[in-house]
């Protein structure tokens, strides 16, 4: 199947598949893949580790003033920034733990909104976030907005951490995502939602497989190919 070029949103609640999805449609399409949360998540690493998260405090000033020498990117293998491959640190706990409240700043969402926009010209990219549909490509040609039952989705999301070694446990997993979930789509600054022309994917009782015959479908009749 040979789709147009176009740009391929992909938003939805923590923890629903929207990255592991994103690249199986990257690949199959030949597309490339970017990973909005991954810099949400470079940010938060570099807030932390520079010591401008107190407790629930967040030195705002100092770190929108950081944000300036912050040399977050894509690269080979993930995220980086600078040299420093950051892509396991970046999936911790600690981080999952502090990245929302960083996501509500405006000066950060400026931050990350500037460096996704540069991909935007290339097309045929896919990208997965919580606002990519509304806020930043709101012309994207195809958006997808991704659900599934929350139960599920800890339990799926503290078996690919187990994977990678960390050791979890479902209950904090699940505490965690519905954290996430009610911060993003609570937030003054372009809140998880769904946007008016995406087409909803409740993924609960759909394998990889089965989500990718979905989505060609949907593609098939929306661009006649
Ligand atoms: O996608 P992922 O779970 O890695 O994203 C981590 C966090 O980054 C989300 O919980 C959300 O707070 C924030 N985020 C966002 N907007 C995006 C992508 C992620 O606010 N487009």
């Amino acid at each position: 199947m040979h789709i147009p070029d176009i740009i391929i949103a992909i938003d939805g609640y923590s923890s629903t598949g929207k990255s592991s999805f994103a690249k199986i449609i990257a690949n199959e399409f030949g597309f490339l893949y970017l990973d909005s949360g991954a810099l949400y998540r470079g940010v938060t690493l570099f807030a932390i580790e520079g010591g401008y998260i107190d407790g629930e405090t967040i030195d705002i000033p100092a770190l929108d003033k950081a944000l300036d020498t912050l040399d977050l990117h894509f690269g080979e293998d993930g995220t980086y920034i600078g040299e420093r491959s950051i892509e396991k640190e970046i999936r911790s706990m600690e981080v999952a733990g502090k990245v929302s409240p960083i996501a509500t700043l405006s000066q950060v969402r400026d931050f990350v909104n500037r460096k996704l926009r540069e991909f935007g010209d290339a097309k045929r990219v896919v990208m997965d976030g919580r606002d990519i549909g509304t806020t930043v490509f709101p012309d994207a040609e195809l958006k997808i907005f991704m659900t599934a039952d929350p139960l599920v989705r800890a339990e799926r999301r503290a078996d690919e951490m187990r994977a990678k070694g960390i050791e979890v446990r479902v209950e904090d997993v699940l505490a965690n995502l519905q954290e996430r979930d009610y911060i993003d789509s609570h937030r003054d600054v372009s809140p998880l939602a769904k946007a008016d022309d995406a087409i909803v994917l409740d993924n609960s009782h759909m394998n990889m497989q089965q989500q990718l015959e979905w989505l060609k479908g949907i593609i098939a009749d929306k661009f006649d190919c």
